[in-house]
C-alpha cells in the first residue's frame, strides 16, 4: 500500500513551487477575452516575452510578436535585447514584427518628465507611446486582440499598464487589451526558468537611459558596482538577489 502522507516525486503538493516549473506545469487553456484565436503581443525583450509566448502557443492562439521599443537606449542595448528576442521567436515559429526605432519621438513625448521615478508618468508616458503604436498596426492588419509581456515583470505596476493598454485599444472600436495576469500561477517563476533555459541576455534596467541613470544612483549609493551592460547572461553565472529587470 502506498503511502499518501507523502505526494510521490512526480506529483509536486499544491503548495511546493515545483508544482509550477517548466517541467512540471500542466498549462490550462487560455480563452481570450473576446473569443479570438489571435493575438498582436507586444513585447519589450525575451525574459518578459518566453513565458507569456508558451503559454500563448499552449493554447494554440496564433501569436504574432509586435517589438516596438524606442524607449531603449542605447543603440546596442536595443539591438541585443531585440536579437534575443527574435531568437525565442524563431524557436516556437512566431511571427516577429520588428518595428520602428524612433528614439527622436521617444525623447519628445517624454521630454520634461525626466527625473520622474520609475513607475511614475515618464512611464506611463512611455507605455502609451508603444501601445498606441500596437494598437494603430493590429487596426491596420486586422487583429482584434492585443496584450504586452511588459505586466508580467515584478518591476512594473501591473494597474499602470493595464490602463495604458486599455486606452490604446480604445483608440479602435472592438480592440480589446487583454489585461491577463501573467505573472499568475507561477508565470514569475518559469520567466526566469526558461530564461535560464535559454540563456537570454539579462538587461539590468529597464530601457531609457534615465532608468540607466537611475539604477547607476542606487547602485552607487548603495555600494555597488555601476551597471557594466552586454556582459550578463541567465544561467551563465549566480544570479545575486534582485538584479534581474525586465
Ligand atoms: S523607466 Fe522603463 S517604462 Fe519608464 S520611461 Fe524608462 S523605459 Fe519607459
Amino acid at each position: 500500500m502506498s503511502d499518501l502522507s507523502h505526494p510521490s516525486p512526480a506529483s509536486p503538493a499544491k503548495d511546493d513551487p515545483a508544482r509550477f516549473s517548466v517541467e512540471n506545469f500542466e498549462r490550462p487553456v487560455l480563452d481570450t477575452p473576446n473569443g479570438t484565436d489571435r493575438i498582436l503581443l507586444h513585447s519589450c525583450c525575451a525574459p518578459c516575452a518566453a513565458e507569456v509566448m508558451d503559454a500563448l502557443a499552449a493554447s494554440k492562439i496564433e501569436t504574432t510578436i509586435f517589438f516596438y521599443n524606442p524607449n531603449i537606449h542605447p543603440r546596442d542595448e536595443y539591438e541585443i535585447r531585440k536579437q534575443e528576442n527574435i531568437r525565442y521567436a524563431e524557436k516556437l515559429g512566431m511571427e516577429f514584427i520588428d518595428w520602428d526605432y524612433n528614439a527622436k519621438d521617444w525623447f519628445d513625448r517624454t521630454q520634461g518628465m525626466e527625473m520622474e521615478p520609475e513607475r511614475g508618468i515618464r512611464c506611463t508616458a512611455c507605455f502609451d507611446m508603444r501601445f498606441e503604436v500596437t494598437a494603430d498596426y493590429a487596426a491596420e492588419h486586422g487583429y482584434d486582440l492585443i496584450s504586452s509581456t511588459l505586466g508580467i515583470s515584478r518591476w512594473k505596476n501591473m494597474d499602470q499598464i493595464n490602463g495604458c493598454g486599455e486606452r490604446a485599444a480604445a483608440r479602435h472600436p472592438g480592440m480589446t487589451y487583454w489585461t491577463f495576469n501573467w505573472r499568475k500561477q507561477g508565470g514569475s517563476q518559469r520567466m526566469i526558468e526558461i530564461s535560464k533555459r535559454e540563456e537570454f541576455y539579462q538587461q539590468e534596467y529597464c530601457g531609457c537611459v534615465y532608468s540607466l541613470r537611475d539604477t547607476n544612483v542606487w547602485r552607487e549609493s548603495s555600494g555597488r558596482e555601476k551597471v557594466v551592460r552586454k556582459i550578463k547572461f541567465y544561467g551563465r553565472e549566480a544570479l545575486v538577489g534582485d538584479e534581474e529587470e525586465g
